[in-house]
């Protein structure tokens, strides 16, 4: 039997969220059917109602699924995937599996809560989520998994933590499937493994048309912000995201405070998926860069220093206010759409001397847009709030890597590469890479559509 493999992209494919690819193989004797990530479609009611359709495939017809990190974009429909029939095996790093239960945990409530009243049952329940962690098995970096004729390893992508590229071997060729590409130097985690020698290329390219700021800059201008807010006595309001942007945050903030560079005021971390997450950050520890290693071997560890207080019950979250105004808010949501920071920014919006700092994307039409957008007055839970507080920006915390350090990533790999996918980006972005990966390392690159089948030549 001669050895075949196809990839069809079921989602993930003209748009950033929604990853959902199915690798199938023939070679060895056997054949293998192998999904790669299944994530929630995000962005608008319009598209979200697209994760209650059905698969394009039978789940009871697939024999694994492969997980490249924990985030909602990629894990999102597992849940979805076992209620409709998927009884195989999920595979992944250590971490991602502890981070996975906490998102679609999480997610779930977000659903049930958006759903109140309405007819249409959640897209999974809790008992989904517990079997999907009883045929969840792992595996570290670089130890090979074997599933049928296929091998497949993770490696590092330093994107969050435990985020992992996968390379599937197939009759001797390998193809890699990106997952998320880290921005890296990042503060915490190592750089993205170097990849030297892979067939086929599935990649990301939500900023296949940008760069960003340098991490000096953004370092710069997060410490001018923090002054300032502190200077006026005001407060400072942090929308985050519950993985890695926290504990990045986190992380540079201690940094500042050591170095006496800015004022010892209290850190409060106002968010209960991201105190768990950062306990899983601290659990996995060895995951992080010799630099932050280093830093938790000779004091006592990272995500600890006096001014740091993680309020997870709701009886502390709301003692906050009652402290000194001159005081850090990181909260959730990151977007500003729901979480503990609506309360902080209702109380803290009309105050001058309070600054409201966002450091993720901010979806158009979420409050986070509106508010970085200029608007003068928010209602935030029904109430009509004055905004007075100064409002930043600063877009260099991204985890994704920019266009330049994309085709980098790629070069590495230009003299065995036959075909680069690029996916998971708004169509602009996917073909902007495109264009750079044939003009510039004269490569053989494509954006498929969505339901879209390539070959591999193997
Ligand atoms: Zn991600």
């Amino acid at each position: 039997m001669k050895p075949k493999a196809t990839i069809t992209f079921y989602g993930g494919a003209g748009s950033v969220t929604g990853a959902n690819f199915l690798l199938e193989t023939e070679s060895n004797g056997s054949s293998e059917r192998i999904l790669i990530d299944c994530g929630l479609i995000q962005g608008g009611a319009i598209y979200e109602k697209l994760n209650f359709e059905p698969f394009a495939y039978d789940p009871g017809s697939i024999d694994a699924v492969f997980i490249t990190h924990g985030h909602l974009d990629h894990v999102g429909r597992i849940g979805k995937l076992i209620q409709d029939g998927f009884k195989g095996k999920i595979y992944s790093t250590p971490p991602t599996k502890e981070i996975a239960e906490l998102i679609m945990l999480d997610s779930l409530g977000v659903m049930e809560k958006e759903l109140r009243g309405s007819d249409r049952p959640p897209l999974y329940d809790e008992s989904d989520v517990a079997t999907a962690m009883g045929m969840w098995e792992t595996a570290p970096y670089h130890e090979p998994v074997t599933v049928g004729g296929v091998q497949a390893v993770f490696r590092d992508a330093g994107h969050v933590l435990g985020s992992a590229m996968i390379e599937f071997t197939v009759a001797g060729r390998k193809i890699l499937f990106s997952g998320d590409l880290g921005n890296s130097p990042a503060p915490l985690l190592p750089p993205t493994e170097k990849i030297t020698d892979i067939d086929y290329l599935l990649m990301e390219s939500v900023y296949g048309d940008r760069n960003h700021e340098q991490n000096e800059e953004r370092l710069h201008l997060l410490r001018g912000v923090i002054k300032d807010t502190m200077n006026k006595g005001g407060t400072l309001m942090i929308p985050a995201f519950s993985v890695e942007r926290t504990q990045q945050l986190l992380f540079e903030i201690e940094n500042m405070m050591e170095r006496s560079e800015i004022s010892l005021v209290p850190v409060f971390v106002d968010s209960p998926l991201a105190i768990k997450v950062t306990r899983i950050y601290k659990k996995y520890y060895y995951y992080f860069n010799s630099n932050v290693r280093e830093v938790h071997r000779l004091g006592d560890g990272v995500f600890h220093f006096p001014q740091l207080h993680f309020t997870e019950s709701t009886e502390l979250s709301k003692a906050i206010k009652y402290q000194s105004p001159r005081k850090i808010v990181i909260a959730g949501s990151g977007m500003s759409n729901g979480g503990r920071i609506l309360h902080h920014e209702k109380e803290y919006l009309p105050d001058p001397n309070s600054t409201l700092l966002l450091a993720g994307y901010q979806a158009v039409g979420s409050l986070g847009r509106i508010l970085q957008d200029g608007a003068k007055k928010v209602k935030i839970m029904g109430t009509w709030v004055p905004v007075r507080a100064t409002v930043v920006t600063i877009t260099g915390f991204s985890a994704h890597k920019g266009s330049d350090d994309l085709v980098e990533f790629v070069a590495d790999s230009e003299r065995t590469l036959k075909k680069v996918m690029v996916a998971m980006g708004e169509p602009k972005s996917s073909l902007f890479l495109v264009q750079r990966l044939r003009g510039e390392l004269g490569l053989q690159a494509v954006a498929p559509t969505g339901g879209e089948k390539i070959v591999l030549e193997l």
